[in-house]
């Protein structure tokens, strides 16, 4: 048999390794997709991210795991040849161009006899199954997730890992490990990622441990704690979600059991709700494939964008002069994570204040983001930009002072990503523009020097951004 590992990297609860364990002795198997463009669509982040994932797998897998790159449609009918095997096992993928492929590859294998069983191992609820009374597909986030997912039977239990994996020995000359996975080339050339490096222990081991990190000091306060970045109170597991080192049910379970002999029920709910988030972006990308590409309410593709690049690359290297919005454009940069509270907001600044298409924001996320992932990412930024299914209205626009000052309010988030502002004190750092001259003289900062100048007017650039609005509204 083979394994084929997708969006699985794990052991765990991964359905299709458990069967084709069950079945007999497996090739465990990773193929990266370059000829479907797997490659030119996962960024630096990401890719970074993959490599250390595999190299954990195989240490799991006893160094067996086969990595090869090209086109899937031809290595897997002449892998399964060379191996003997009778069928292959994956577990399911959502994104259009992963679902096209896997519709081809099963009409091919099929007509030479092998078998190929696919599983779920990604999603809660499949997208198919969650529906309206009269068949069609949910748009709004609360009847989606409240009547339509809840409605439904709970989600599986997880499996255990397969208590043995009867697993086939590399031929002579066969490389796999750690030699196949570097000749992949993954790691970015620029040495950015070593970063990264600080931030995060990858791999199924790494993501369980945060996951029993979360429930034993994050879960208490979730519901409140999750809007302040600088208090611990998120789990961090949305890498590990995206490459499936965890599968949701394990997290959604986990929680559950936790909050239920702790009376945190509220906070549960809470917390398995942004999971039900998670479902309901990959729910939008598969019943509208064009996500990505195209804005799902039409209105928008009249909106006025501006074109400034130069606007675009202060807001990337964290240069605004706003501080909430640098600091989380510094963290990103500096952790391949964002908080979420600072997503909304850094999105909110660049496609409201600085009027920059959404996509542009998606591309820079796609690239830096660890946890960069195509549904939740495109369907996160329409959200913010307002042109989604079930979007913040365009004219909810966050005020980068007003969020700072009610979610950091001692400034601890940003003290630590922008330390040339440290010496302010908590009333003036918001919005260090506004202190008076002798304020900033004492604390030995010199706007439009140590620290940018506001680089738009927040109160102008609200308005211009609503009258854009206007133009598209009739
Ligand atoms: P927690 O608060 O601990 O939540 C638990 C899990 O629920 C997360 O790991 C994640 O899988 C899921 N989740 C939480 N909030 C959301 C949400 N709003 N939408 C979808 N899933 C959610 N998430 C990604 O995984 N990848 C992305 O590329 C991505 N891009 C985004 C872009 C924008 C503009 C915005 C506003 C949000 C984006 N999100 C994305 C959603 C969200 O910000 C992250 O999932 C979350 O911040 C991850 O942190 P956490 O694991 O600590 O979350």
């Amino acid at each position: 048999m083979i394994h084929w590992f997708r969006r699985d990297l794990r052991l765990t609860d991964n359905p299709a390794l458990q069967e084709a364990a069950t079945a007999g002795r497996v090739l465990p198997l990773f193929i990266l997709d370059t000829r479907h463009g797997e490659l030119m669509r996962t960024g630096a982040a990401s890719r970074w991210w993959l490599h250390h994932s595999l190299l954990a797998l195989d240490r799991s897998l006893d160094g067996r795991l086969r990595v090869v790159a090209g086109d899937p449609l031809v290595l897997l009918p002449a892998l399964i040849r060379q191996a003997g095997a009778r069928a292959v096992y994956w577990n399911r993928c959502y994104e259009p161009w992963q679902i096209a492929r896997d519709r081809q590859l099963k009409a091919t294998l099929k007509e030479v006899d092998i078998e190929a069983h696919s599983f779920n191992a990604s999603l809660l609820w499949e997208p198919w199954e969650v529906h309206k009374d009269n068949g069609e597909p949910y748009r709004v986030f609360t009847p989606y997730y409240r009547r339509g997912c809840l409605g439904r039977p709970a989600p599986q239990r997880p499996r255990p890992a397969p208590d043995a994996l009867p697993s086939k020995p590399p031929e002579d000359g066969e490389v796999c490990g750690p030699e196949a996975i570097r000749a992949l080339g993954l790691l970015p050339d620029h040495p950015w990622h070593k970063q990264l490096e600080t931030h995060w222990s990858i791999g199924e081991a790494g993501a369980r441990q945060r996951l029993d990190d979360f429930l034993a000091n994050g879960l208490d306060d979730y519901r409140e704690g999750r809007n302040f970045p600088a208090r611990p109170n998120t789990s961090r597991l949305s890498a590990a979600l995206h490459f499936g080192e965890l599968s949701p049910r394990q997290v959604w379970h986990a929680a559950s059991e936790e909050a239920l002999t702790r009376g945190l029920e509220k906070e549960l709910d809470s917390f398995q709700s942004e999971l039900g988030w998670r479902e309901f972006s990959y729910y939008q990308l598969y019943h509208n494939p064009d996500l990505p590409a195209a804005n799902l309410q039409a209105k928008f593709d009249q909106f006025p964008w501006l074109d400034r690049p130069e606007a675009r690359r202060a807001w990337q290297q964290g240069r605004t002069g706003i501080p909430l919005v640098d600091a989380g454009m510094r963290e990103l940069w500096q952790t391949g994570y964002l908080h979420n509270r600072v997503r909304m907001v850094v999105a909110s600044f660049l496609t409201k204040n600085l009027m920059q298409h959404w996509q542009h924001g998606e591309r820079w996320f796609r690239d830096t983001l660890v946890d960069a992932d195509l549904a939740s990412n495109c369907a996160g930024w329409q959200w913010v930009a307002g042109c989604g299914l079930d979007a913040a209205p365009y004219f909810r626009i966050f005020n980068p002072v007003t969020q700072s000052r009610r979610f950091d309010p001692q400034g601890d988030y940003i003290r630590r990503y922008v330390p040339e502002l440290a010496a302010l004190p908590d009333r003036h750092l918001h919005a260090p523009w506004e202190a008076p001259a002798s304020v900033l003289e004492e604390c030995d900062i010199r706007l439009g020097q140590d620290y940018p100048e506001p680089m738009v007017d927040l109160k102008q650039s609200r308005v211009a951004a609503l009258d854009a609005f206007k133009s598209i509204s009739g």
